[in-house]
């Protein structure tokens, strides 16, 4: 098969082709859907949300190369909705379709240390770390960044899975071992003052769109609640802004990208982490700005223009986490208050069932 190329902006009608099936699928699915494109998930669980909202799906794993070249035949062009999808899956994707974000900001974005570097390389600033693959390296490591410290695997982690605190180098001998040998980074402890998010999307002219810093807050590791205004100098504020356009620029972005941050009590930011596609954190955007975070994405990657993203009123979003979503009928009690569902059966402790964006006036 020719690779297909995608020069122009896609006409409605097209197909977007999406990796992963959960609830940033669906609302991704929902919103180009909204502007008239078809949408074809693809993704390994035969009940995923996202399956509920298209008829075109392919149920299959991530490495079934024959599934993954008929996927590509059947759509005009891929994202994702999780950063863990395989490198290999994607790369086999793109050799056939155009992909967005591209495979080399997914390879930074898979990996913490690829990321924290490429992170300091456009002159931003991340915790001290240092980048450990053997046991070894760990003693070096520990005398360097001084405890307490975070030890996270390289890959694959996620809402604090594969972290643990650190107070001693037997700590992180044994956390190491805990993990199965595999690469990670051992972080310095932030004394943080809040933690920020922004989210940025760079559509085919270049161009970032930044959306207004958001302020996270996590509950048993997992976000619990983002709020807009960020309660933080307007100064602060903005730098967020700049320095996600910094990094959606140096990575060649195309697509969206979330970007979260630590912010010290002297002002300086830290950048956390990158996730190259909607984000947890911006879901006050369906409701709160003029363009929402999945519309951008849509946007960006089926190669039209961006929408604007002015915040329309201030908001917090609550996630729905396990059986918080038994709350639904007080919740639509308060006429300010959006409820969004994402259709999951079974209330599992720690499940993300769905969110509530609080209007304020
Ligand atoms: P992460 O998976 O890197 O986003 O980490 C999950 C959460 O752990 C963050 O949202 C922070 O609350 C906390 N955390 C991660 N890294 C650090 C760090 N270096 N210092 C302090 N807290 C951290």
């Amino acid at each position: 098969m020719q690779n297909k190329q995608l020069e122009h902006p896609l006409s409605p009608g097209s197909t977007l082709g999406i990796l992963g099936g959960g609830q940033l699928g669906r609302m991704l699915a929902q919103a180009a859907q909204s502007m008239g494109y078809k949408v074809h998930i693809f993704c390994p669980e035969a009940d995923a949300p996202a399956l509920d909202v298209t008829p075109f799906s392919t149920v299959a794993a991530y490495d079934d190369v024959h599934a993954l070249a008929d996927f590509a035949e059947s759509v005009d062009v891929v994202t994702y909705e999780f950063e863990n999808i395989p490198l290999a899956a994607v790369q086999t994707l793109s050799a056939l379709v155009p992909v967005y974000p591209d495979t080399q900001t997914l390879a930074i974005c898979q990996h913490r240390a690829r990321e924290k570097n490429a992170v300091q390389s456009y002159g931003l600033r991340t915790a001290p770390f240092a980048f450990i693959e053997h046991t070894s390296q760990l003693d070096e490591a520990v005398k360097t960044i001084r405890t307490p410290a975070i030890l996270k695997t390289a890959e694959s982690g996620y809402d604090g899975k594969g972290q643990a605190r650190i107070h001693s180098l037997k700590d992180a001998q044994d956390a190491f071992a805990r993990f199965g040998n595999v690469p990670c980074v051992l972080e310095g402890l932030i004394d943080f003052v809040a933690e920020l998010s922004v989210i940025v999307a760079r559509g085919v002219d270049g161009k970032a769109v930044a959306y207004e810093v958001g302020h996270n807050v996590h509950k048993h590791h997992i976000l619990d609640t983002t709020t807009l205004p960020a309660p933080l100098d307007i100064s602060i504020r903005n730098a967020a802004t700049g320095l996600a356009v910094t990094i959606a620029e140096g990575i060649n972005l195309r697509g969206i990208i979330a970007i979260e941050l630590f912010a010290l009590a002297d002002g300086t930011l830290l950048v956390n982490e990158l996730a190259p596609r909607p984000h947890n954190s911006g879901h006050w955007t369906m409701d709160a700005s003029v363009t929402s975070q999945f519309e951008q994405t849509a946007r960006a990657v089926l190669g039209l223009p961006l929408g604007a993203p002015d915040r329309l009123c201030d908001v917090t979003m609550h996630n729905l986490i396990g059986d918080d979503v038994r709350a639904w009928k007080e919740i639509l009690e308060n006429p300010h208050a959006k409820l969004h569902l994402y259709g999951k059966k079974e209330a599992r402790d720690a499940r993300k069932m769905g969110h509530v964006n609080e209007l304020k006036a």
